[in-house]
């Protein structure tokens, strides 16, 4: 083990920047005020939450900063714009098969246990939707549409404005919900110029620390509120707020905000030259994912006939962090859900490896992935005809359909 740490795991989580460290502290100790009290010692704390809404507007590009709501993190913001929703009569939910299991995971409970339909959109090889299927599966008692700004394991972008357009020109009733926690501080996003309703955001993806997150509602939206309690976040999230960490969320998206154009330039060239050095020395490499519309940090690459998992210890014992498939995944074997949906066969989804980039990443870290990762692969594919031999013995030859995914078997893992 080496004491050297090469972090590319950023879509896992993010170290948190010195200006969200910095401005938290005294919330930790002499500004203790809790910010709805009537007096001015809390006032002043209170005064800090605006300041935080207001930099968080400006980050997801808000028309007005009451429209961001704190949450503790990106999952409770999903569950609040699905679970919240109120009409009755209006059952169906659009949303893909390439979602966070925050949105998947409450996408199936809603349709378990409280009776709605859900039309799960699937992908094409490059991750991307076809989006005539998009406009044909919007119905008149749609009552949501779901779908992420960015996938956190192939960092693919789906045009979530153009789809909103279609949407409400369809049916300007539907609710169009967007998890934009891998798209904030590393796409440029402007929600108040688009029909999106409401948008989340998580900060321990963008530099500031775990536990907290926002939701941004659009002025008028009617969602039945979700943590009940006090008159905190204006009625539609109780509890006190989580002071320290909403004023760090905010002092990290003002950074996001000003670094976004190192997003695009710096760091999509270490991770175009990442992957380029990568499929030049490595001959069993191949990359996942649209090689147009993705995240500028994200590069999620496969390795056939070697197991994901054997990768990443070699890597960390050089002391490089990376990811097999999502964080939220990792520990256990099951495939990436968003590989399978892209039809990535079962050899190469099993090898599978997320190197996600950060605006702390250097130049030097890119030469070192590129330096030691090659030697990594070689060793693992010369042991490999064995690992080959196990994983060709789990393919099945017949082209059948997985009643349970409906993928060809032959791509499938659930066998
Ligand atoms: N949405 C996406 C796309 C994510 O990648 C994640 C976390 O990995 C989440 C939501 C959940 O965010 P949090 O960890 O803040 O609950």
């Amino acid at each position: 083990m080496t004491e050297k740490i090469i972090y590319l795991d950023n879509n896992a989580t993010t170290k948190t920047c010195d200006e969200a460290i910095e401005s938290m502290m005294p919330f930790f100790g002499e500004k203790y005020g809790n910010p709805s009290s009537m007096h001015d010692f809390g006032g002043q704390v209170g005064r800090y939450l605006k300041k935080a809404r207001e930099q968080v507007g400006g980050l997801i590009g808000a028309a007005d900063p009451n429209e961001v709501i704190f949450t503790s993190c990106g999952t409770e913001s999903s569950n609040m714009a699905l679970r919240g929703l109120t009409d009755p009569r209006k059952k169906h939910i659009i949303t893909t098969k390439v979602e966070h299991p925050c949105v998947l995971n409450v996408a199936k409970h809603l349709e378990k246990n409280h009776g709605y339909e859900v039309a799960y959109l699937g992908v094409n090889a490059e991750g991307e939707l076809d989006l005539g299927e998009f406009k044909d599966s919007i119905r008149d008692d749609t009552a949501l549409i779901s779908i992420m700004w960015a996938n956190n394991e192939t960092g693919v972008v789906f045009p979530v404005e153009k789809l909103a357009e279609i949407a409400k020109d369809k049916n300007p009733d539907v609710l169009f919900f967007v998890d934009a926690v891998q798209a904030a501080g590393k796409i440029p996003l402007d929600v108040k110029n688009t029909k999106i309703d409401m948008l989340s955001i998580s900060g321990h993806k963008i530099h500031a620390p775990k536990g907290v997150g926002a939701i941004y509602i659009r002025k008028g939206t009617l969602i039945t509120p979700f943590m009940l309690g006090g008159h905190q976040e204006r009625g539609k999230r109780g509890g006190t707020e989580n002071v320290a960490g909403i004023v760090a969320l905010g002092a990290a998206a003002e950074q996001a905000q000003n670094f976004l154009p190192d997003e695009e330039t710096r760091v999509r060239k270490m991770r175009d030259r990442l992957e380029k050095g990568i499929l030049s020395r490595i001959f069993n490499a191949r990359i996942n994912g649209s090689r147009l519309n993705r995240t500028p940090n994200t590069a999620n690459i496969s390795f056939e006939y070697i197991e994901g998992e054997l990768i990443l210890l070699h890597l960390s014992d050089l002391g490089i962090c990376a990811s097999s498939g999502s964080a939220c995944t990792s520990g256990n074997l099951e495939p990436s859900h968003v590989l399978r949906a892209m039809g990535v066969p079962f050899t190469a989804v099993h090898g599978s490896i997320r190197f996600s980039l950060s605006r702390y990443t250097t130049d030097e870290e890119i030469d070192y992935v590129l330096e030691k990762l090659p030697d990594v692969i070689n060793r693992l594919n010369s042991i490999s005809p064995f690992q080959r031999e196990l994983l060709e013995l789990k393919e099945v030859k017949n082209p059948v359909k997985n009643p349970k995914c409906g993928v060809d078997v032959k791509r499938c893992c659930e066998r």
